[in-house]
């Protein structure tokens, strides 16, 4: 069964003009699954982000997660499932200034109170896995956009979620970081077996993922296999 399912979602904005951004989009996300989401400005993106990560409603349609719609939980459930289930990358990072790598690595558990042995044996393994020790006990404006945006994952993982949401995770770094961030997704992709959605722009970041799915005016265009994917980028 797929770990996601958009079924037939349509996402409508209502103000002085009503503005169809998503038009009854379909498609499953299998768990382990890389996939990236592409299209022009203004063709959804960000809405379905923001429809998969719970924070605004379908107008019609539905979106589910395991068998469960996040749809019918309460404002408290939904908050859990979301610190639970999922993690979430930016463009920008969305470091906080004043705390050290560290502190904002283990934000989300100390948010959540976790045990401090707990946040320190998760602290340990995710720095060394992305390679982070010898800059935890810096700021964020002491260190490049590519080790903020290693500490940003980080910080996604640090809760163990299901599926990892990046809107243009790559959209600030030179080619250099960017290459760098993709690996270390694929890499948590391919040993965690961690489900990521990922919307870009880019196409070197998309020749990362399994899938690519490309929407225009809020409705499926095309994709592509990882198998046909060697020719197309
Ligand atoms: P993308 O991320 O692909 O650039 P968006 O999802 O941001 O696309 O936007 C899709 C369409 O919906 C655009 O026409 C945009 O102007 C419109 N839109 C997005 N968010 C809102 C909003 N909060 N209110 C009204 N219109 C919006
Ligand atoms: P990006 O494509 O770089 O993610 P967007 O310009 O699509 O950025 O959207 C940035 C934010 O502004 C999103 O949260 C989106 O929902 C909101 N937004 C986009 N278009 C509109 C609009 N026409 N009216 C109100 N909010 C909008």
């Amino acid at each position: 069964m797929p770990i996601l399912q958009v079924k037939d979602v349509t996402k409508v904005y209502e103000g002085k003009v009503t503005n169809r951004a998503l038009n009854q989009l379909s498609f499953d996300v299998e768990q382990g699954e890389f996939l990236a989401v592409m299209g022009p400005s203004g063709s959804g993106k960000s809405t379905l982000l923001n429809l998969i990560s719970t924070i605004d409603r379908p107008t019609s349609g539905e979106i589910i997660f395991n068998d469960m719609k996040p749809q019918s939980l309460s404002p408290n459930e939904l908050a859990y499932f979301r610190r639970r289930e999922l993690g979430f990358v930016f463009q920008d990072f969305n470091l906080l200034p004043m705390l050290t790598v560290e502190e904002n690595i283990i934000l989300p558990l100390t948010l959540d109170q976790k045990p401090v042995e707990m946040m320190e044996e998760r602290l340990k393994n995710l720095a060394k896995r992305l390679d982070l020790t010898s800059y935890l006990h810096k700021r964020p404006n002491e260190i490049s956009g590519g080790q903020a945006q290693k500490v940003a994952i980080a910080r996604a993982l640090i809760h163990e979620p299901t599926i990892i949401l990046a809107d243009e995770p790559t959209g600030n770094l030179d080619s250099n970081n960017s290459r760098e961030v993709l690996e270390l997704l694929s890499k948590i992709n391919e040993e965690k077996r961690a489900t990521i959605i990922m919307v870009t722009h880019d196409p070197i970041a998309a020749s990362f993922c399994d899938r690519v799915l490309f929407i225009k005016d809020g409705e499926f265009f095309n994709e592509i296999h990882r198998d046909d994917r060697r020719q197309t980028f």
